[in-house]
């Protein structure tokens, strides 16, 4: 049995006698770690830790931050295939897919962010005053100072990366709480963020539930916080950071609409959305999960979703003819089944999946899902305004331009849309005209890192990526100077 143990100070540290939890594999239901629960005394530690390292770590020169930042996308690539097995063994996502979107992606990060504090400057302005005279405006950017980034278990390298490489990029130290179902990753990356000599205290991991993660969003030597996850725990979260006006970095959940127009090419089309539906086993929170398409061609794109869905391969994810993974866990499988239920109660004809499948002795203790897909559906129906949050998608018919970007809009989220059309000027205009963070057109899920990331409405709050991480994980300070 494994034990995932929290990293405090540089060094990993062991549990304390019934502080510490099971760690289940997703495919099979076994027990395969044990992980360290962190309690509010190991915050503190932990806080106090980076607190300590933080002034020496804000002072390095950029050029030496971005030479660990580059030396840890190294170490991660030199160890690719543990980060692989590890992720694939904590949410039993597909091996082919752990290597080339989450580990690949952690590295590039790392890279990422070394090069986007590199080049960042800041402006300045010359003002003119009466008399002639002149005044030099400039601003310094600074540390925030400790930043506590809590992240869920979907993408858990990937999104950790993504805002621990920034925060480290911009000076400042970080305690990390990974969700309770993906520890694993975290506790690899505090190895190689060592060895690619990042300061003792700089990065620390807490393991635990929403209980540690409350302690550390809430712990008073904490300077800004970082969130990925639901919308409903990110209210909670705002409201322990309330109290002490802290900044807040919010990536939460989304019910995202897919627009699909009748010049499309259908078998493009089919192919993109599928991804968009399937990936991951539906858990990103960029997934579609509304699918609009123009009446014409309603009929072929549910034919050729269905088929796609069909062919789609459930098995052991370390097989690497697997496609498609269990979802987390039972607790948020019984979650997803509710709505396959509801959806039927709401009305839905069911076009394929529905049910749990069966895929024999060995997976059967997994949180296996069929791939669904529905139509009879409305906007008014809860499963048209929930995120569920699996591998499961409502189509829906449309008859005009205006009607769709109206039924895509028509949601309390806002995180991504994606538009698909031969139409260059109608792609355009229909991407801009959704209220959302990130507009796809005839793609989904293709990121440029310097581009900004985040959600509007109920999908967060802010942007992270390129130069928009380095505004919120620093300070400016302006600074005037009489001519
Ligand atoms: P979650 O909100 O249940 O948990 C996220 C993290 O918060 C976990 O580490 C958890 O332990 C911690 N937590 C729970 N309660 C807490 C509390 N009261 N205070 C502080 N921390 C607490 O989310 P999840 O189920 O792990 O992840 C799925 C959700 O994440 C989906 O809604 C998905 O859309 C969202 N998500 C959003 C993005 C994005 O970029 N917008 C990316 C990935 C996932």
């Amino acid at each position: 049995m494994t034990a995932i143990r929290t990293f405090v100070g540089g060094r990993f540290i062991d549990p304390e006698p019934g502080h510490s939890f099971d760690k289940t594999n997703p495919a099979t239901g076994q027990i395969f770690a044990t992980v360290h629960e962190a309690d509010a005394d190991v915050v503190d530690q932990a806080v106090a830790a980076a607190r300590a390292a933080a002034a020496g770590w804000g002072r390095t020169p950029v050029r030496e931050r971005a030479a660990v930042l580059r030396r840890a996308a190294d170490g991660i690539e030199a160890r690719f295939d543990e980060f692989v097995a590890a992720e694939v063994a904590d949410t039993g996502k597909p091996v082919v897919l752990a290597r080339e979107l989450d580990v690949a992606r952690a590295s590039a990060n790392f890279r990422t962010y070394a090069d986007v504090v590199s080049a960042a400057g800041q402006e300045s302005f010359l003002t003119d005053l009466p008399g002639g005279k002149q005044a030099l405006n400039y601003a310094v950017r600074k540390p925030l100072g400790v930043v506590a980034v809590i992240v869920p278990w979907d993408l858990p390298l990937l999104l950790l990366t993504w805002k621990v490489s920034a925060a480290l990029a911009c000076g400042n130290t970080v305690v990390v709480k990974p969700s309770e179902f993906t520890p694993s990753t975290a506790t690899l990356l505090a190895e190689v963020l060592a060895d690619a000599g990042l300061p003792a205290g700089a990065y620390n991991v807490v393991h635990g539930f929403g209980a540690t993660g409350a302690a550390l969003a809430g712990h008073r030597g904490i300077d800004g916080v970082t969130f990925t996850g639901s919308t409903a725990t990110g209210t909670r979260v705002m409201q322990t950071v309330a109290p002490r006006v802290r900044p807040v970095s919010f990536e939460l959940g989304g019910k995202n609409a897919a627009v699909v127009f009748d010049d499309v090419d259908l078998d493009e089309a089919v192919t993109g959305l599928s991804r968009a539906i399937f990936t991951n086993t539906g858990q990103v929170c960029l997934c579609t999960e509304r699918v609009y398409v123009q009446r014409p061609i309603f009929e072929d794109i549910a034919a050729g979703l269905v088929e796609r869905a069909k062919a789609l391969k459930l098995g052991n994810p370390t097989d690497e003819s697997t496609t498609t993974g269990p979802l987390i866990s039972q607790q948020h499988r019984d979650k997803v089944r509710s709505y396959l239920a509801l959806a039927e109660q709401e009305g839905a004809k069911v076009l394929t999946g529905g049910g749990v499948p069966e895929l024999g002795a060995d997976l059967d203790g997994g949180s296996w899902i069929e791939p669904t897909l529905w139509t009879g559906l409305s906007n008014s129906d809860r499963t048209l305004r929930e995120e569920i949050f699996g591998p499961v998608a409502a189509l829906i018919p449309f008859d005009s331009e205006e009607q769709a970007i109206d039924l895509a809009n028509d949601t309390d989220y806002g995180l991504a849309a994606s538009v698909w059309t031969n139409d260059l000027r109608r792609g355009h205009r229909v991407a801009q005209a959704m209220n959302v963070g990130m507009s796809w057109v005839n793609t989904w899920f293709l990121r440029d890192l310097r581009s900004p990331f985040g959600g509007m409405g109920m999908s967060g709050i802010g942007r992270e990526g390129g130069m928009s991480a380095m505004e919120f994980y620093t300070e400016p300070t302006n600074i005037c100077v009489a001519l």
